[in-house]
């Protein structure tokens, strides 16, 4: 019988003819969520255990799976973002750690109790629930429109206990006209034809959250002229792009009349975040 110490000197290694990998502590991850253990108990007490076959049926399917490019993620069905515990589903993109930057410039000024943000397009709810996080004064909306990514931002915040108010709507469509402080945005923004859309990975989440049309600017397009009716003088327009598209992004802000735009960015180096302030 294989023990738990004995899958896990084989699992790790690559599968030749897979295009994924599957590294030590994702296995172990994996196994975390099979055996419904922590990760000290994985490694010490119960490495030496036999695992029971359908256990180890389980966690050698996951593992495949991932070694066949499926986010770790879905496989587990949560992440981490923002130092939040958040449950994912293939209906909503995975949160990925450059986004945090969006998180970090909006928390850049204060927002307190009268501020309004939104999060367009919220998907997992992950921007919004890290907004009301830090900022527990400040109303935080969200919106998407899809229906089964709102159950998940929805089930995330009441998990979480933040209140954050949710609709089913695209973009800036149902907002009243200059009421926000500030809107993020972390839209599609892949050109249709990248063939990285069908690569590791992406091909297993949501096209809707990645695909950005055939210039990739789509969501953009229709995202800062919404911004200009919803913002009140002085508010903030926040979206992540593409690592190329920074120019094209302060273009765009620049010519919808906002000010002190500026790209930032993201903890590898590229730019990835561009904002700009409404003056009304
Ligand atoms: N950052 C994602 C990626 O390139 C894309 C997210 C998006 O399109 N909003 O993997």
């Amino acid at each position: 019988m294989t023990t738990v110490r004995g899958f896990l000197a084989q699992a790790a290694r690559p599968a030749p003819g897979f295009p994924g990998r599957c590294p030590i502590q994702e296995v172990w991850t994996l196994g975390c969520h099979i055996l419904q253990c922590s990760l000290a108990q994985l490694l010490a007490s119960d490495a030496a255990e036999p695992l029971h076959p359908e256990d180890e049926a389980r966690w050698r399917e996951l593992v495949l799976r991932r070694h066949n490019g499926e986010p770790l993620a879905y496989l587990v069905g949560h992440t981490e973002f923002w130092s939040l515990p958040l449950k994912i589903t293939p209906d909503v993109l995975v949160p990925r750690p450059e986004t945090e930057i969006l998180v970090e410039r909006a928390l850049s000024q204060t927002l307190a109790r009268g501020d309004r943000c939104i999060d367009a397009g919220t998907g997992s709810g992950a921007i919004a629930l890290a907004l009301k996080k830090e900022s527990p004064d400040a109303f935080v909306a969200a919106c998407d429109r899809s229906p089964k990514a709102l159950a998940v931002a929805r089930a995330n915040a009441r998990t979480l206990g933040l209140e954050v108010a949710f609709w089913a709507g695209s973009w800036l469509d149902a907002i009243e006209a200059h009421s926000c402080t500030l809107i993020a945005a972390n839209p599609p923004y892949i050109e249709s034809a990248d063939p990285c859309l069908d690569g590791d990975g992406l091909r297993y989440e949501p096209r809707d959250a990645l695909d950005g049309g055939t210039d990739g600017l789509t969501a953009f397009a229709a995202l800062i002229p919404g911004a200009v009716r919803a913002l009140r003088p002085g508010g903030r327009l926040l979206v992540e792009h593409g690592y190329t598209q920074g120019p094209q992004l302060r273009m765009l802000f620049k010519q919808a009349d906002f000010g002190d735009v500026a790209t930032h960015n993201d903890y590898a180096g590229h730019p990835r975040v561009t904002e700009g302030i409404w003056h009304g």
